[in-house]
């Protein structure tokens, strides 16, 4: 695996690759890898010829200075799962390497960005547009490969992508779980063994709603799993809310494709999590 920091450096790698007519794929990430992150990686080495993980914890995107302070950083293990994975470039900047001081612009990006995640992190999808686009430009990506587990996020991405003609596909990759059901994050290793047991029931209030889940019972099943998640001990319940798949409007009874998304602090640590509907 070939490691960049610099910018220039990756740009005239890839040109090469491009004019061998390769295609790149797209990985961006924050590190701390798990197996989420890694199943990203094999999908995108079944669709393009040659892969591009980025590491990178993005400051802009972060509302609470404490939150990026603690984000775990293990680069050494990172490098090496991504070598077994079999990735082929990795692209690690630093922070300087992809702003200038006092670099402040935004994107109209309209209602998507004050719903859900935006109401309880305001200025988040801001900073995740602007790394994305920096990304986007250095890397030049032939298609880009985002989690499902940060749907709001692959709606936002999407959007900008649409809005400003950017030559890249998207692809939405399926949410890896432990085989207790809780989602794979960065984030689970602050947990304590207690905090890991109390965060399980948001997967599995979603999938209780989704196993009891018939037209006209929508506003039902939220309250009661709003009851179920409120129950929990240590669990601080942010949202739980049903969505419309394309729109992120609450969803009406009749919907074709909805998305229940749920966000909880369990202990100090917040999660995220969701489930698609048809
Ligand atoms: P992050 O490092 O948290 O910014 O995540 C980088 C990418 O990995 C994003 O596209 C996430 O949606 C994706 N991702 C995070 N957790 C998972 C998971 N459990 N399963 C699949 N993809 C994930």
């Amino acid at each position: 695996m070939k490691i960049f920091t610099s910018k220039h450096s990756l740009g005239e790698h890839l040109a090469t690759l491009r004019n061998k007519s390769k295609t790149i794929g797209f990985v961006p990430t924050m590190g701390a890898l798990h197996q989420g992150h890694l199943s990203l990686l094999q999908i995108a080495r079944s669709q393009t010829d040659q892969v591009v993980c980025s590491i990178f914890v993005n400051p802009t995107q972060f509302n609470d200075p404490k939150d990026l302070e603690k984000y775990p950083r293990p680069i050494e293990s990172d490098i090496q799962k991504l070598e077994q994975g079999g990735c082929d470039i990795l692209f690690n900047p630093g922070v300087n390497e992809l702003y200038a001081d006092n670099e402040q612009w935004h994107l109209n990006l309209g209602e998507l960005e004050h719903l859900l995640e935006g109401k309880f992190r305001p200025g988040h999808y801001q900073g995740v547009t602007q790394v994305v686009y920096k990304l986007f430009d250095i890397v030049k990506p032939d298609v880009a490969f985002f989690g499902q587990k940060d749907y709001q996020q692959f709606m936002v991405i999407q959007k900008m992508a649409d809005m400003l003609n950017l030559p890249v596909r998207l692809v939405m990759c399926p949410i890896l779980r432990e085989p207790d059901g809780l989602a794979m994050s960065s984030r689970n290793i602050h947990l304590s063994h207690d905090e890991r047991q109390h965060a399980l029931v948001l997967s599995k209030a979603l999938n209780w709603f989704a196993g009891n889940f018939e037209p006209g019972k929508v506003s039902f099943l939220i309250g009661h799993c709003k009851e179920m998640i409120g129950k929990e001990p240590g669990v601080e319940l942010e949202y739980f809310e049903a969505v419309e798949a394309d729109s992120l409007l609450p969803a009406a009874n009749n919907s074709s494709e909805m998305v229940i998304l749920v966000a909880a602090k369990v202990g100090q640590t917040r999660l995220i999590d969701n489930l698609i509907i048809s």
